[in-house]
């Protein structure tokens, strides 16, 4: 007989539970409330992005939830566990790179595995999938002063990815990238979400970036940083760059250009 699963089955599907959460940082010059009364839940395999002007928090509620920095208030629960320090299990992306210019590509995505103590040969081999994964396959051996912009971010996502996370948190990513190194990218991180069957939390600061990937979008308001709005992206999956053009598209992105209108964030005449 097969016994049902009862009572967490609400549960089951959430990844990321935030509850109630604040954030006070103390400075020199007072106290910053970074954030306050954060609640959001992430479900399994969903794509979230966190859109806000600088300066509302995004960062902070990254760093929150990857357990690098404590929280001031609430709680935090990733796979039902409660953060209490830095995970482990979570791949992390910055907006810098931050590969170390002495190793190439292939030992730059290595340290990863150094650190975990992981099989060094098995690692070796999830390298050269994930390059091969964004074409870098002939870059394994070139140094970071080699490589272009998107070329070094790629690499910097490969090495977030060795450990097999089923959770990525994203700050920016392609922020400092060219327009169409960004397009892209986005295409080729939508592949690797939907072949490694990821959990997404994004952070942007554009709002056809967050629509174009996706499931949800969470709009926050500055100072402090609070959750304005969640977002609905209803757009048909795999999406291709031809979905900017969709009439909804350009529905979504009126919505929430008025939302940030709403708030001050821009000012027209
Ligand atoms: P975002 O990523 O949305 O641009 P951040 O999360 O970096 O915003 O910052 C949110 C607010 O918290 C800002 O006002 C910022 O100045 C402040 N802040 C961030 N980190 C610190 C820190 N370590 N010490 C003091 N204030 C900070
Ligand atoms: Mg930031």
């Amino acid at each position: 007989m097969n016994a049902i699963p009862r009572g967490d089955s609400l549960t089951t599907n959430s990844h990321i539970t935030v509850s109630d959460v604040t954030k006070v940082f103390s400075g020199r010059k007072g106290r910053v409330q970074a954030l306050q009364n954060i609640d959001l839940d992430i479900r399994r395999g969903e794509f979230v992005s966190v859109l806000g002007p600088s300066g509302c928090g995004k960062s902070t509620l990254m760093m929150l939830i990857s357990g690098l920095l404590p929280m001031s208030s609430g709680a935090i629960t990733v796979e039902g566990k409660k953060i209490k320090g830095p995970n482990p299990d979570v791949g992390i992306v910055f907006q810098r790179d931050v590969l170390l210019e002495w190793r190439s590509a292939l030992q730059n995505i290595m340290i990863q595995a150094e650190i975990r103590g992981d099989n060094m040969a098995q690692a070796k081999a999830r390298a050269r999938e994930l390059l091969r994964m964004v074409s870098l396959q002939d870059f394994e051996d070139a140094y970071p002063k080699e490589l272009s912009g998107g070329m070094r971010q790629r690499v910097s996502i490969c090495r977030a990815l060795l450990h097999k996370p089923k959770l990525m948190l994203m700050d920016e990513p392609f922020g400092a990238l060219d327009a169409m190194t960004r397009d892209q990218l986005q295409i080729d991180l939508m592949k690797i979400c939907r072949d490694n069957d990821m959990t997404v939390l994004f952070i942007t600061h554009s709002i056809s970036e967050a629509i174009f990937l996706s499931d949800r979008v969470v709009v926050m308001s500055p100072r402090p940083g609070r959750i304005e709005k969640i977002v609905d992206i209803d757009l048909p999956r795999p999406r291709r760059l031809a979905v900017r053009e969709d009439p909804r598209f350009a529905e979504y992105a009126r919505d929430l250009t008025d939302i940030f209108k709403g708030l001050g964030v821009f000012r027209e005449e």
